[in-house]
């Protein structure tokens, strides 16, 4: 029994590395083209708002059609098209699904050293809006496309690119559209897109961070209620004194800490590479006894793992009043809620009425209808997950460690339609963690950071789409 088993795995192994070496690339010959490429992109301003995504998509299909990849442009807004283009397969299993938003938050120029829209390079990096987020994976998609048809991969599954506009904040006419309306366009098993990080360390990889599942954004507004009057004349009912009370309440609210099979294993793993002391929390979080100290130096000193354990909580933005000596009827505070993905949110804002104990303050959703949809955590034994592991290994001999995103992105949408979607990333330096440059001035990136990424994403959808 244990020595067919070792054998299927040794055949497993056999055909992933086959796949790989009869589709042979020679990177460094490519290098040139997808710097011409990503560049040509970073050189479109697409900051959101207002976007104009579709002088992104434009250029991404003259790319692609000069190679004889057919390609559809969808737009609910004709500034603002996605694109979606497919190399066929035989159709023996189905399509994996490659994401690039086209869009970029915008920059504030002044605080910039170069020109954020010229995609200026300095040595080996490359300044720009957009270099890490995501243009970069838009390039890595456009690449795995062209190479794909050029190399006459024989493939099992479609392999899909989707370019969308409105990542950042504006899902209506990107991700949300699409899947309302094209869904057929776009549905597959699998799909790639932004979220994870290949974590180099002293220039060596540590490990490779695999994004299986994320936190959803559910903002919520106090609103405090009061009677207005003269300033001169202090009432306990001042609706800005109840919404003081009640935001710094919320806001020291140690909500309760709940793991999943995701954060799980990421502890576990990250224990398995980490140095004595962080090894040791790493373990101890996963002891219901000892989570709780754990949990007090994570909110001190590891934000990032606070947030992962729970459905967390961070006021942002105040507003009330109009004049000094007027008393105002309304106060309201913006809260940014993020959510486990399986979370009860009726039962959370019950909880958190009980924390606020004020009746003059009322809980109401946010002003903007617009909502992440949850889902649960895409799988870690998928033909995908597996497939991204053995990658990490051949690449650096580094383990995978999959993860939940603090963040929100387009995977959320498709994880609802029951795709596994990972979220996988370019090189970043283990001090700067898993964000790397991403919405910063100077938004930067190395050009080993992204080709490598090319290279690891390209590896694994041939491990996975290319025939046997
Ligand atoms: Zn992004």
């Amino acid at each position: 029994m244990k020595a067919a088993w070792v054998l299927l795995l040794a055949l497993g192994a056999a055909a992933q590395a086959r796949a790989q070496a009869r589709y042979a690339v020679d990177w460094s010959r490519l290098e040139a083209e997808m710097l011409e490429r990503f560049t040509t992109l970073l050189k479109i301003d697409t900051s959101n708002p207002p976007g104009n995504e579709t002088r992104a998509a434009k250029a991404v299909q003259a790319m692609l059609e000069r190679e004889g990849i057919a390609v559809k442009l969808f737009a609910a807004d004709p500034n603002r098209a996605n694109l979606v283009a497919r190399v066929k397969g035989n159709g023996r299993k189905r399509p994996i699904a490659l994401l690039g938003h086209t869009d970029v938050v915008g920059v504030q120029r002044e605080r910039w050293s170069v020109d954020p829209f010229a995609a200026i390079r300095k040595g080996n990096v490359i300044y720009a809006r957009g270099a890490n987020d995501d243009k970069d994976h838009l390039t890595a998609g456009i690449m795995i496309l062209l190479l794909l048809e050029r190399l006459h991969v024989k493939l099992d599954r479609d392999v899909i690119l989707l370019a969308e506009a409105g990542e950042e904040g504006s899902t209506a006419v990107g991700i949300d559209y699409m899947v309302r309306e094209h869904w057929p366009e776009i549905d597959c098993e699998f799909a790639l897109a932004e979220g994870g990080g290949i974590v180099e360390s002293g220039g060596k990889v540590q490990d490779v961070i695999v994004a299986t599942t994320e936190k959803t954004p559910r903002r919520l507004r106090l609103v405090a209620h009061g009677p207005a009057g003269h300033g001169s004349r202090p009432i306990p009912q001042n609706a800005v004194v109840h919404l003081a009370e009640a935001v710094a309440r919320v806001g020291r609210w140690q909500t309760p800490i709940r793991l999943n099979e995701t954060t799980r294993a990421y502890f576990e793993r990250l224990a398995a590479i980490s140095p004595p002391d962080a090894a040791a929390r790493y373990r101890d979080i996963l002891i219901p006894a000892r989570a709780a100290e754990v949990d007090g130096y994570f909110r001190e000193h590891e934000p990032g793992h606070y947030s992962i354990l729970r459905t967390s909580v961070a006021p942002t933005m105040l507003q009330a009043g109009f004049r000094q000596n007027v008393i105002p009827s309304q106060a309201e505070a913006t809260l940014d809620v993020r959510a486990l993905p399986d979370e009860d949110m009726g039962r959370f804002l019950a909880e958190m009425k009980k924390v606020i104990g004020d009746a003059a303050v009322t809980v109401e959703p946010p002003a903007s209808a617009e909502q992440r949809p949850a889902a649960p955590p895409s799988r870690l034994d998928s033909e995908m997950f597996r497939a991204l592991e053995a990658v990490g290994r051949r690449m650096f001999h580094a383990p995978t460690i999959p993860s939940m995103m603090t963040g929100a992105t387009d995977n959320a949408e498709l994880r609802a339609k029951g795709v596994q979607a990972y979220g996988v990333g370019e090189v970043v330096d283990a001090a700067k963690g898993p964000l790397g440059g991403a919405h910063s001035d100077d938004e930067h990136i190395t050009i080993q950071a992204f080709t490598t990424l090319v290279q690891y994403m390209w590896n694994a959808v041939i491990e996975v789409a290319a025939s046997r």
